[in-house]
């Protein structure tokens, strides 16, 4: 892959790197992504039964049941090369930070540190009532659901639905590293999903230099400074050995 000199300038100059990563960039180790193309996982199953508080009062065994297919699905893949890439890049560069959308937890098997999750996490549950935090247990082998330990109410999965709210502390914490890096990258993401959409907006705002990694056109291509168009897993370690002249 040919990339422009200044795009290799700024990447390797900067110390302050946000990598804000959506669905896209799991695709490649197996995990279909939400709404691109015939294998994304709403042209299957229906969002407001899967993630929305009311599917869930419909029927929280169906979804509990849902969500631990999944759980034991992802355990049997990998993090890829594109997550890998961004734990060199953590080793490389002063302050890196990684805001994710998903919630498969591959950053951080892949040795991402500090991950901000913005939509939860499938490592942990929480009780529909009173929004007690549990962690979940993977080895369990029983997809019956379980009850929260301190309240008696149902559990369910530790991840935003639609018309939920995000976690407060993490999108401060995503919003005060966009406003303060040099370079931001945003990998795998639609842009369809807010408020995680407006991040690459105030961090170009903030003076950023905003790389986009994607195989699809998005909303961002106009305001990129640099789109690269690609799977993430092809695409970053190409970056990787460009700017730095060795492998990952
Ligand atoms: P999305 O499904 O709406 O869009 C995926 C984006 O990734 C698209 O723009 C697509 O062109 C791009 N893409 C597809 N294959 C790619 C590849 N190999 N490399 C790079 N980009 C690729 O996902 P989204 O924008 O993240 O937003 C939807 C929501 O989906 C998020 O809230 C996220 O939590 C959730 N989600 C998470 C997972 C996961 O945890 N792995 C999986 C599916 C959806």
């Amino acid at each position: 892959m040919k990339f422009e000199s200044t795009l290799i300038e700024q990447l390797r100059q900067a110390q302050r790197i946000v990598f804000f990563t959506g669905a896209g960039v799991s695709q490649e180790s197996g995990i279909p992504t939400f709404r691109d193309g015939p294998s994304s996982i709403w042209q299957h199953f229906d969002p407001e039964i899967y993630a929305t508080v009311l599917g869930f009062d419909n029927n929280p065994s169906k979804v509990w049941e849902w969500y631990w297919d999944r759980r034991q699905a992802f355990k049997a893949l990998e993090p890829n090369a594109a997550h890998h890439v961004i734990a060199a890049w953590q080793e490389k560069a002063e302050n890196v930070t990684v805001i994710t959308q998903n919630i498969d937890g591959f950053h951080q098997r892949a040795g991402n540190q500090s991950v901000i999750e913005l939509h939860g996490s499938l490592a942990m549950d929480k009780c529909r009532v009173h929004g007690h935090y549990s962690k979940h247990d993977v080895n369990s082998t029983s997809r019956t659901q379980p009850s929260c330990a301190e309240c008696g109410s149902l559990l369910r999965p530790d991840v935003v639905w639609f018309g939920e709210a995000l976690p407060d502390e993490a999108y401060d914490q995503a919003e005060i590293a966009c406003f303060n890096c040099e370079v931001f990258i945003c990998i795998g993401c639609s842009m369809d999903v807010y408020p995680a959409a407006d991040l690459p907006y105030n961090a170009s705002a903030s003076g950023a230099y905003l790389i986009q990694v994607n195989p699809n056109p998005t909303d961002l291509d106009e305001m990129a400074d640099c789109n690269l168009q690609g799977n993430a897993g092809v695409v970053m370690p190409a970056l990787w050995q460009a700017v730095w002249g060795n492998t990952y």
